[in-house]
């Protein structure tokens, strides 16, 4: 595999993914060409070892151990012209959102506190204060089956958090944005605001991969839990926040099987009590 990139065996995922899950992986390797990338994928196919995708590791949930081959995606490309902007999937979508308004460009502000990378936000259609990266995106480079296309959101469904580029397990490599022009001051005052409002409301000071739970149409998942007398509840390392219930926190060398009981648990408590079938947010990886 090394003529693909750089490759970690039995690597530790711990400072891969924001949960803090102290995962391995049979292999760990680095790709930082979309060529490359094509045919290291046509490869693990026909030898049939599975792999996944990884980006910044912030909405998923690791195994203990993955018995196969994590690629890590070094795609950071960076173009700029007027109000156009292109960025490797692998750029962070929050530094992204920080440029942008630096730049006196409107659209992207809302991302700012978001600690994905653009590829993992575009295929699980992040999103906050109901603004998302969809309308923005002018076209997206992709390997469909081996196969390097552009295409464009006519080209795929999305909705809340989801996106059939997922289902057909398609590879985002660049994504290009048109924002519109904006007053640069107004724009940092709405990150600063919303920073403000993310550090009050969120546990930023413990590791976490957000919110775990979709919102059910008409709730908020948080309140549910709330509401279920579960804040503080904890098993094993991971607990359910006190701050906000939505969130489950890497208390202490939580384990990925702490986090899987933990969120069966509140599955069944709001189920128990409101007969309402809570959907992960989070990707649980097997
Ligand atoms: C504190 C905190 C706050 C958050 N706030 C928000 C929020 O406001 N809104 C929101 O939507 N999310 C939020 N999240 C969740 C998370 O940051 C986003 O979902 C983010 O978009 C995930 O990106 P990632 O690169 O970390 O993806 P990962 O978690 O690494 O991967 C997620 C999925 O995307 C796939 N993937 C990654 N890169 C690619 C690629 N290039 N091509 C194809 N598939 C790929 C992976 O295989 C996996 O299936 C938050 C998380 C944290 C920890």
């Amino acid at each position: 595999m090394k003529k693909f990139g750089r490759v970690i065996n039995n690597a530790s995922l711990k400072n891969y993914n924001t949960y803090k899950i102290d995962a391995r992986c049979k292999y760990l390797i680095f790709i930082n060409d979309q060529n490359k990338l094509r045919d290291l994928l046509d490869y693990l196919n026909k030898i049939s070892v599975k792999y996944f995708i990884l980006g910044n590791g912030s909405n998923i949930i690791l195994p203990d151990y993955y018995d196969g081959v994590v690629i890590k995606l070094e795609l950071n490309p960076f173009f700029i012209e007027s109000n156009t902007i292109t960025v490797g999937a692998s750029y962070m979508l929050n530094k992204l959102a920080n440029i942008t308004v630096k730049e006196s460009l409107k659209g992207l502000e809302w991302a700012a506190g978001i600690p994905g990378t653009v590829g993992g936000s575009v295929i699980g259609n992040a999103s906050c204060y109901e603004e998302s990266l969809m309308p923005l995106i002018i076209k997206l480079e992709v390997l469909d089956n081996g196969v390097l296309k552009t295409i464009t959101t006519n080209d795929f469904n999305y909705s809340y958090r989801h996106t059939t580029l997922k289902d057909d397990k398609i590879i985002i490599l660049k994504a290009t944005f048109k924002l519109d022009s904006g007053n640069k001051e107004e724009l940092l005052e709405i990150i600063k605001d919303r920073t403000k409002k993310r550090v009050g409301s969120q546990p930023l000071e413990y590791p976490s991969a957000g919110s775990v739970f979709k919102n059910p149409e008409g709730y908020f998942a948080g309140k549910l839990i709330e509401d279920s007398g579960l804040k503080g509840y904890r098993l094993g390392g991971a607990e359910i926040s006190e701050k906000h219930a939505n969130f489950i926190i890497n208390k202490e060398d939580a384990t990925s099987q702490d986090i899987k009981a933990l969120i069966k648990y509140i599955r069944n408590k709001v189920f128990e009590k409101y007969g309402i079938n809570l959907i992960l947010e989070q990707e649980i990886i097997n």
